[in-house]
């Protein structure tokens, strides 16, 4: 369960009035709700909905499913603190900060903001995109680790096979995507068009954004290794393998499947 209860959504859209409520219950519905809230500008070709729509801003940090030490030794636990409690609070208190007068957007999740970039206001639009995504992007992440190896079965299994040849050339493309991303950014495996892909993405900047759904996650920000790995971002790439929690990964294929 997401840790933001709806009771937060409904308090919130009822404090905001009913226009706002409108606006926001038209994008939570199908696309023809969304199309007939007048002041809700149409997402272009949004992905489908997520099985969990994560709560409404102002946004929360959520609680990790496991220890910060509870990946060890593969990512090291003040790593894990300062990337959740300090990097992660950073973004949410930014997103906070930059929506705070906008109940239109405070009313949407995080992921409907993301996919409705290009009608965030200028003024807001770039820390909206940077610390939403960052966000988004972080919460997502902590739900695909966990202690523990494991290894892709049922449809994900078949499907990676389908789509890469093997589990382990999924991994060398995917480690390749990770490590080949310049400076700071992520490398993902989306559900693109029906089909799983590996791409990556600068900065905070997120598949939601760009008509996909994300399935796999990493991190490739320094601040997500430097105090273990230093400059080795591979070696970082290869030890995330030992703690992806894969039944949440195929979860997230079958919901966006
Ligand atoms: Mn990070």
């Amino acid at each position: 369960m997401h840790p933001e209860s709806s009771l937060t959504r409904r308090d919130v859209i009822k404090s905001i009035g009913a226009g706002a409520a409108l606006i926001g219950l038209g994008a939570l519905g199908s696309k023809a709700q969304a199309a007939a809230a007048p002041a809700a500008p149409a997402a272009p070709a949004a992905p489908a909905a997520p099985a969990v729509v994560p709560a409404s801003g102002p946004f929360t940090l959520p609680k990790l499913g496991y220890a910060y030490d509870g990946l060890e030794p593969h990512i090291d636990a003040r790593t894990m603190e300062i990337h959740h409690s300090k990097h992660h609070q950073a973004y949410i208190n930014n997103a906070n900060t930059a929506l705070k007068d906008h109940a239109d957007l405070i009313a949407l999740s995080g992921i409907q903001i993301l996919q409705r970039l290009p009608a965030v206001p200028d003024a807001i639009r770039t820390t909206v995109r940077n610390n939403v995504g960052g966000h988004v992007n972080h919460t997502f992440f902590w739900e695909i680790l966990g202690p523990g190896a494991s290894a892709p079965t049922g449809a994900l299994a078949a499907a990676i096979n389908k789509s890469f040849g093997s589990f382990d050339d999924f991994k060398t493309k995917f480690a390749a995507a990770a490590t080949g991303r310049f400076g700071s950014g992520w490398a993902w495996l989306n559900v693109r068009a029906g089909a799983l892909v590996i791409e990556s993405t600068a900065n905070q900047d997120s598949p939601w954004s760009d008509s996909a759904v994300p399935v796999l996650a990493l991190d490739v920000w320094e601040h997500a290794y430097y105090l273990k790995y230093q400059n080795v971002r591979a070696d970082y790439v290869k030890a995330f393998w030992n703690v992806v929690n894969w039944r949440k990964v195929e979860a997230n294929f079958a919901a966006a499947s």
